[in-house]
């Protein structure tokens, strides 16, 4: 009697114990599910693979419920170091769409696209086409993310005809969201006396173009590029020589040498966000380009004043 008692907990111990270790497997998952967040795609919907947070969140606002939209990029990844795990390129081939930007933003995914199509994945580069001098950062122009945004969701509807209405209303939405947020950089920027803007690395060129603005980046097209010492006491000279008030820094890379050039300079530091991809607070707080967008708008007119 005793024995079997003994028996019977063993055995209920060893039940308890592996589903606690099913639910932590589980708990765990994959790193691109953690940017899943609500509306959850209804039961069915496709599977659509994006490449970094700016083309996410706009697939995200377009597909609404209708699509599982998935990032695979983490959360708290700076987008130029990225590249997907063997795992998550496996994945892509189970996925009905996977959108990229190309160009130097994502190289690995030109490469695989070729081999996607093959296997039925519809694909898009959503920046072809737009991109001045290997520049990739056209999300951060509202003019050129409009295209972004149209060529989303002609993809969108090409993988799932049947919602088409669904996508191109949402489009029209995001399309006005953009609009606005053109007039109001427009706006709050064509008065400003100062147009130097001193960048941590070199991702505000197209928004500069369209109002403006001179960028000024301490580092190159990615954050990887780091000037050598001459570069920056060439950069201090410049600053002093402008009137420089503030250099601006970013969330996902180093500040360091944005801090060096303000401590060089006597200048500020404020945040210019390239959105290339949000912070684990920033995602927990609901950020995304709109909000981050007016953040840094807000941070201009204080740079610029
Ligand atoms: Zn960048």
């Amino acid at each position: 009697m005793g024995f079997r008692w003994v028996l019977r907990l063993v055995a209920l111990v060893l039940v308890v114990w592996g589903i606690a270790g099913l639910a932590s497997g589980c708990a765990g998952g994959k790193i691109g599910e953690k940017q899943a967040l609500a509306p959850q795609a209804r039961p069915g919907a496709i599977k659509v693979y994006t490449s970094f947070y700016p083309l996410y969140d706009f697939t995200k606002k377009i597909a609404g419920d209708k699509a599982e939209v998935i990032n695979l990029q983490p959360v708290g990844v700076e987008p130029h170091d990225f590249e997907p795990s063997p795992q998550q390129v496996a994945d892509l081939y189970r996925g009905r769409v996977f959108i990229f930007l190309g160009g130097t933003m994502d190289p690995w995914a030109a490469k695989i696209q070729g081999q996607l199509k093959k296997d039925g994945v519809i694909t898009l580069e959503a920046g072809q086409g737009l991109m001045v001098n290997n520049d990739p950062h056209i999300w951060l122009d509202p003019v050129l993310a409009t295209e972004i945004a149209r060529r989303i969701c002609t993809t969108l509807v090409t993988a799932d005809g049947g919602n088409k209405g669904y996508y191109e209303q949402n489009l029209r939405a995001l399309e006005q969201k953009l609009t606005a947020l053109d007039e109001e950089y427009r706006q709050a920027l064509s008065g400003l006396p100062r147009k130097e803007i001193v960048t941590s690395h070199a991702a505000f060129a197209y928004l500069a173009k369209r109002y403006g603005l001179e960028q000024i980046a301490i580092s190159g097209l990615s954050p990887q590029e780091e000037p050598s010492p001459q570069q920056l006491a060439r950069l201090v000279a410049l600053c002093r020589s402008r009137g420089i008030k503030y250099i601006f820094f970013e969330t996902l890379a180093s500040p360091k040498l944005a801090e060096t050039l303000a401590r060089e300079t006597g200048t500020g530091t404020l945040v210019l966000n390239p959105i290339g991809g949000l912070t684990p607070e920033e995602v927990k707080a609901g950020e995304d380009y709109f909000t981050i967008m007016a953040k840094n708008l807000a941070n201009l007119k204080k740079a610029l004043e």
